[in-house]
């Protein structure tokens, strides 16, 4: 199983379509590859699903998932900024799942929960709507250790589990912390990535779920008993090589022996 659930395309701030992406995947291996564009516009006046119609979105994704069916598993997904600032949430008619069009997609993306920077709500406000939404959903490239650490880990871990939030991996530098000292063993990892760059003057792009604090350890041991399930996602925007670079998080499940809980084994196994 080779997976890439977060990626962008041409329809919110993506340089490749869909099937651009589709196609590359295909080629490079991969079993199953989720499209999650943004659903509003992070920089106003540039693309997003809303503004192209989520129904619109849902059936051309469709589309391209029954013709590339033989070939690779692909999921509809949407990234939804977790934010009143940024998201209209009363346009998803969230009380009522049968005429919200949120519940055709495979899986939903939520970023910046928790996340004061962004104005993110919290994990409660997102637990607060879980049960009118029929598909996984999942934090993408949560910084744990940064953003959740009033709660504790267990509480973190069994929250997730029992509303069936999935945690995504993000390798990607986007997405990462810039650590100066004592993370010269990572700095492998990034070797195959060209651009985005690899280092920032003295620091080095470390991913936040390598992040090696008394949290963290805590955490992913807390998920490891739990029962939470991983997805591996790289937030691809303009490179392909970003789509590639999920190794770092692969490695990093099979370090915690938890290589099983990848979701796609829990949701969509191909026959
Ligand atoms: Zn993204």
């Amino acid at each position: 199983m080779k997976i890439n659930l977060h990626n962008h395309t041409h329809y919110s701030d993506g340089a490749f379509s869909p099937e651009e992406l589709i196609k590359f995947a295909i080629e490079s291996g991969f079993t199953h590859i989720g499209i999650t564009d943004h659903y509003t516009a992070k920089i106003p006046g540039s693309n997003s699903v809303m503004s192209y119609g989520l129904e619109k979105y849902i059936e051309d994704l469709r589309a391209l998932s029954a013709k590339y069916s033989p070939y690779i598993s692909v999921l509809l997904g949407l990234e939804i900024i977790f934010s009143i600032l940024q998201t209209d949430f009363s346009s998803f008619n969230l009380p009522f799942p049968d005429r919200n069009l949120l519940n055709k997609l495979d899986f939903v993306l939520f970023e910046y929960v928790q996340d004061s920077s962004f104005m993110g709500l919290s994990l409660e406000e997102l637990v607060k709507i879980r049960p009118f939404l029929n598909m996984p959903i999942g934090l993408a490239h949560a910084d744990f250790s940064r953003n959740f650490s009033d709660i504790p880990p267990k509480e973190l871990a069994n929250t997730l589990a029992k509303n069936k939030i999935f945690v995504e991996l993000c390798p990607s530098t986007r997405n990462s912390r810039v650590l100066a000292v004592g993370y010269a063993k990572y700095m492998n990892f990034f070797s195959f990535l060209k651009p985005p760059v690899q280092y920032v003057d003295a620091g080095t792009y470390v991913p936040y779920y390598r992040v090696e604090n008394s949290y963290n350890k805590a955490l992913y041991k807390a998920f490891k008993n739990s029962g939470v399930l991983f997805s591996i996602g790289t937030d691809t925007h303009e490179f392909k090589e970003e789509f590639l670079s999920v190794y770092d998080s692969e490695f990093f499940l099979a370090e915690k022996n938890i290589t099983e809980r990848l979701i796609c084994y829990h949701y969509w196994l191909k026959n």
